[in-house]
């Protein structure tokens, strides 16, 4: 777990973590583009949403239930938005598939 969000799990690295399982993690991002900006990331290394295979699919699912549990503790009832960013054209830049929730202010859309 050479990644920076694998010695984030490790506790190699301090995050303000907000959430954690068996399975899962979630902190909060170190550059928040609105208010509440937290990142939900699973134990196990998935490189990006495209290297995900069936046999992930619990875990997947698992992630966005977590992304859902973590958005009403953090009181994002006026609404959210879940972001993945899936390679580096769209912008990915660490390379463990993580979710991005987005809120506490009004979202545009499109995304740039
Ligand atoms: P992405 O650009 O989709 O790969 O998102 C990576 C996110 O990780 C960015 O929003 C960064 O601000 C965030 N990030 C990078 N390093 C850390 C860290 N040590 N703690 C918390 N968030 C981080």
């Amino acid at each position: 777990m050479s990644d920076i969000f694998g010695k984030i799990i490790q506790r190699k690295i301090s995050a303000d973590i907000v959430y954690e399982d068996d399975l899962a993690l979630a902190f909060k991002d170190i550059n928040p583009q609105a208010p509440t900006h937290i990142l939900v990331i699973p134990k196990q290394l998935i490189p990006r949403l495209s290297e995900a295979t069936n046999e992930d699919s619990a875990l997947l699912g698992h992630l966005l239930m977590t992304a859902k549990k973590v958005a009403e503790q953090e009181n994002l009832a006026d609404g959210y938005r879940v972001v993945i960013n899936n390679g580096e054209q769209a912008g990915q830049s660490v390379d463990r598939l993580h979710l991005h929730i987005l809120g506490g202010r009004r979202l545009s859309w499109p995304p740039g």
